[in-house]
């Protein structure tokens, strides 16, 4: 069992938090929360790496179809219009792609944070991942405002600055797929670790 400050999660700022100048911006406030930002690299990713990062299977997939459809219905849109479906198993699929073509779009910004309950706390710094629905103070709810009902109309990702791992055990897998075996530094912060 590891101790708890200890925890890591991956992060990776997307193509649109890098375009906007975001990169110091993102790391100060996990930094602020005394979390540990312990590897740390910009890079272009393959379409493979985006392809193996991002789930397969058919209900992550099909979560991603019922997250518009959610959202659709809430606004009085038509997911037969933009889709010529409303079959959530059909969508999905559609939004992956969109996804991967946007994550190649631009250089990426890869790190792993360390601290306490560390997957959790950047997640809340993070902000929902719908961004018209992140709370003010969150980094995407201060600093984007895509929404599924346009993203869609337009054909692409929704754009909300970063990706953050769900569960310690997606960090640790999600850690080992960017960097390898052993990414990660040790050193202590003052405050945090004496
Ligand atoms: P995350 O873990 O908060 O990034 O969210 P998910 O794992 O559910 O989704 C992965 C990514 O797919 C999101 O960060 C968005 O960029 C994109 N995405 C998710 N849902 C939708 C959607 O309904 N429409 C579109 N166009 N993109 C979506």
């Amino acid at each position: 069992m590891k101790h708890p400050k200890e925890e890591r999660t991956y992060v990776m700022i997307k193509p649109d938090g890098v375009r906007k100048g975001l990169i110091g911006e993102i790391i100060k406030r996990f930094e602020q929360r005394d979390l540990k930002i312990v590897a740390l690299e910009m890079f272009q990713p393959t379409h493979e790496e985006l392809d193996n990062h991002y789930p397969k299977n058919e209900e992550w997939i099909t979560r991603l179809g019922h997250k518009t459809l959610t959202t659709y219905e809430k606004y009085g849109y038509d997911a037969m219009t933009d889709f010529g479906t409303i079959d959530p198993s059909i969508i999905g699929p559609e939004i992956r792609k969109w996804l991967l073509d946007f994550m190649k779009s631009a250089p990426l910004v890869k790190m792993v944070v360390q601290g306490i309950h560390a997957v959790d706390v950047v997640r809340k710094i993070a902000g929902d991942t719908m961004p018209y629905k992140a709370d003010m103070g969150t980094i995407r709810g201060d600093f984007s405002i895509d929404s599924p009902a346009l993203a869609n109309k337009e054909k692409r990702a929704v754009m909300n600055v970063i990706h953050c791992s769900e569960t310690p055990e997606e960090a640790e897998h999600e850690i080992k797929h960017w960097f390898g075996a052993n990414p990660t530094h040790n050193y202590k912060r003052f405050g945090v670790d004496e």
